[in-house]
């Protein structure tokens, strides 16, 4: 059978290759930080990690790390519910619900596990779930395995949403879920305007913080804080593995009735491994960072302001963001390639989105910013989109 079965991938593989959306990995032999070394030798500015805070290389949470890693040995060996919660779980799920201002909290491995893990746990065929068009997939796929009848809203279209609102109107509960930031703009979901709606139409809102908590909102507590309703809101997923150290992990937390089936029905809790102790135990020694000092966000959102009144001060277009993501629009799917190529030439690494990932003729290169570059390296990553830009005649 495999014979047969091994032709049909290859030509599959080959054609994600003629289609030009063959992905290779970019190997590192550095730690994550705003320069990494690549295998090839080469040294290069980092503009495209989730490491927006620099979590990723604190030796805070190294040393939280190797602390435990030696008091408590390497993993758990067991689910949750059997013998794989820890006080330092219980600790960390603490730290998670008092970051958000929230009742309670479940981690999982992953925010994919908690997105997968959770409509359909708490919804049914009687019930609703409106969801934005550009969710993550993890959420797509969460939506997928539950019964609940899907209704799809335009990206942050308010007017779409009510109308969604309305139709689902016949169905027994309703929830809205959406992205905090999503992550090809860095555009914030309206989270004002989606309580008001939830408001009228009586639904429940659920809101994905994976690129937003740690980085929107003066001191980093994400879209409920920019928008000044913590507590408002039913839901929130996020994840460790991004502005929170980057490691490993995710987590659920909101009303503590919803955490509660969760952890009695939640199928990636129940059935998956626990999270190692040294990365509960670095998470926690992160929110208490959180607390001590808001120094990461100051200096994440002045880089941010920084780089983008340069990069419009040099003529390029740049969509409105409210995240540290930075998106240089260049239409063209092509360009987008080949000046994400030249900046890697000048040691700036950066990635160009094109079609089917964002919109046809909507290529850019997406930039992301975060706590660990300094004025110098985001002076040099203009002077190459300045030079760059010339050369390939998109400024003047
Ligand atoms: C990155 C991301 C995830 C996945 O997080 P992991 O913890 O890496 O599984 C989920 N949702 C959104 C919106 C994300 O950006």
């Amino acid at each position: 059978m495999y014979k047969e079965f091994q032709k049909h991938l290859k030509n599959q593989i080959e054609d994600i290759k003629a289609a030009g959306t063959y992905k290779s990995e970019r190997i590192l032999v550095s730690p994550q930080y705003s320069k990494i070394k690549v295998n090839t030798g080469k040294e290069v500015l980092n503009f495209c990690a989730n490491n927006y805070l620099g979590l990723a290389n604190s030796s805070q949470l190294v040393d939280a790390a190797i602390k435990t890693l030696k008091e408590r040995a390497y993993g758990m060996a067991s689910v949750r519910f059997i013998c794989g919660t820890s006080d330092l779980h219980k600790k960390l799920e603490e730290k998670i619900a008092n970051f958000f201002g929230t009742e309670d909290a479940i981690l999982y491995a992953s925010c994919f596990d908690a997105n997968t893990g959770l409509f359909e746990t708490i919804l049914t065929d009687e019930d609703a779930i409106l969801s934005d068009s550009l969710n993550h997939a993890s959420i797509i796929d969460g939506v997928r395995l539950c019964k609940a009848q899907r209704f799809r809203y335009k990206n942050a279209d308010m007017a779409d949403l009510e109308k969604q609102l309305q139709d689902a109107q016949k169905c027994r509960f309703r929830l809205i879920a959406t992205d905090g930031v999503f992550s090809m703009d860095g555009n914030v979901a309206p989270l004002t305007e989606i309580i008001k709606l939830a408001e009228k139409y009586g639904a429940m809102i659920m809101v994905d913080e994976s690129h937003s908590a740690g980085v929107v909102g003066k001191t980093g507590r994400g879209v409920t804080e920019l928008y000044n309703c913590r507590g408002k809101v039913e839901i929130i997923t996020g994840t460790l593995g991004k502005a929170f150290g980057g490691a490993i992990g995710g987590f659920t937390t909101g009303k503590k009735e919803i955490i509660e089936i969760l952890r009695q029905r939640s199928r990636p809790y129940l059935f998956s491994n626990s999270i190692p102790p040294m990365v509960a135990a670095a998470g926690v020694r992160m929110f208490e960072m959180m607390d001590e000092t808001n120094e990461l966000q100051d200096k994440l959102h002045a880089n941010t302001e920084y780089f983008i009144a340069k990069m419009k001060a040099a003529g390029f277009d740049i969509k409105d963001t409210q995240s540290a993501i930075c998106a240089v629009m260049l239409y063209d799917a092509a360009l987008a390639g080949q000046f994400a190529d030249k900046l890697l030439e000048e040691g700036v690494y950066v990635i160009g989105f094109s079609f089917p990932i964002v919109p046809k003729d909507q290529a850019r290169i997406r930039v992301q910013l975060s706590a660990v570059h300094e004025k110098e390296h985001l002076d040099k990553a203009v002077n190459a989109f300045i030079k760059i830009g010339k050369e390939l005649k998109v400024i003047k």
